[in-house]
């Protein structure tokens, strides 16, 4: 048996297989770090796809895994969204940030939401409150969400959409070309914004039709008047492709990686060119 942060116990049957005993040890070492503070967030550099010029960041959660190491978001995302830690790691992050771009005042801010989320009635109440207390402005705010969640509840999530978007913040769909994802949800749900998933992006080195379909895909969202914001950049061959096809801002290794506050600092008071 085992003492948990929460004060919990929990007995590891001798049936329980290895696999399931790891998943349990993460849980517990996650919902711990998330009560002592112990995720980080980095932020990735966004630039104006004409100038380069640094427009914002992207919030992302970094868990250095006592005993362990660095855990992928990809490993303890899901398992925050299964346990439900999500909703207190999702906020953590949004809280943190937003305090951090106060000392950024002209950049924007994009965090990430998973659907568990935007299923808590609540939720909406949760990210006003944040703002008000770090006083940041709504306005500088988009936060990206995957189409699934869309699909599944259409009319619920179309309500939660909404309900944000009076908050003044802003609204993206992400890992757009990863999925399902069509460029008729964008206007069916009103988002405010189109993350191009880097598949896309890096099938542009592999030729065949992938710069039509970039083209086709940027076009239909600027007929819309939706911004389209790149993902995976990594290249200046991508980059010059991401510029000509209409995509008005661009993020990627070739920019910068996700990187700490401090770091971000820097580029902002230096020439503001990652
Ligand atoms: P995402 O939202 O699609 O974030 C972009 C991912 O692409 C990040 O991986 C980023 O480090 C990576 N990336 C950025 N530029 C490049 C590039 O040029 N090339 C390549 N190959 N990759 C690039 P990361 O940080 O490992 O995050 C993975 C996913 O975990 C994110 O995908 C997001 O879905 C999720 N995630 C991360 N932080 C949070 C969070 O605070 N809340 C929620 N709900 N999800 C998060
Ligand atoms: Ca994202
Ligand atoms: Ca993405
Ligand atoms: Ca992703």
């Amino acid at each position: 048996a085992k003492e948990t942060g929460g004060g919990r116990t929990v007995h590891f049957q001798p049936e329980m297989d290895a696999e399931r005993q790891e998943r349990n040890m993460l849980e517990i070492d996650l919902r711990r770090a998330i009560e002592r503070r112990e995720i980080n967030v980095v932020y990735q550099p966004v630039v104006d796809a004409q100038t380069w010029r640094l427009v914002g960041v992207e919030a992302l959660a970094r868990w250095d895994r006592e005993g362990h190491g660095p855990v992928s978001p990809d490993v303890f995302i899901p398992i925050a969204e299964s346990t439900g830690l999500i909703d207190q790691l999702g906020l953590f992050v949004l809280r943190r940030a937003c305090e951090m771009i106060a000392h950024w005042p002209d950049l924007r801010l994009s965090v990430n939401i998973s659907p568990g989320q935007f299923r808590d009635p609540a939720f909406a109440v949760h990210v006003g409150a944040v703002f008000r207390e770090a006083e940041t402005d709504p306005a500088r705010i988009t936060l990206e969400m995957t189409e699934g969640y869309f699909i599944r509840n259409p009319d619920r999530a179309r309500i939660a959409l909404a309900t944000l978007q009076q908050l003044g913040v802003k609204i993206a769909l992400d890992d757009f070309g990863a999925g399902f994802s069509s460029v008729g949800y964008l206007r069916q749900f009103g988002f405010d914004r189109m993350k191009l998933d880097k598949s896309m992006v890096h099938a542009l080195d592999r030729g065949g039709r992938a710069v039509e379909m970039l083209q086709a895909t940027v076009a239909l969202a600027r007929a819309l008047d939706i911004p389209v914001t790149a993902e995976g950049v990594e290249t200046e061959n991508q980059a010059l492709a991401l510029k000509v096809s209409g995509c008005d801002e661009l993020q990627g290794y070739m920019f910068g990686k996700p990187m700490s506050a401090g770091e971000i600092d820097a580029l902002y008071r230096g020439d503001r060119r990652p």
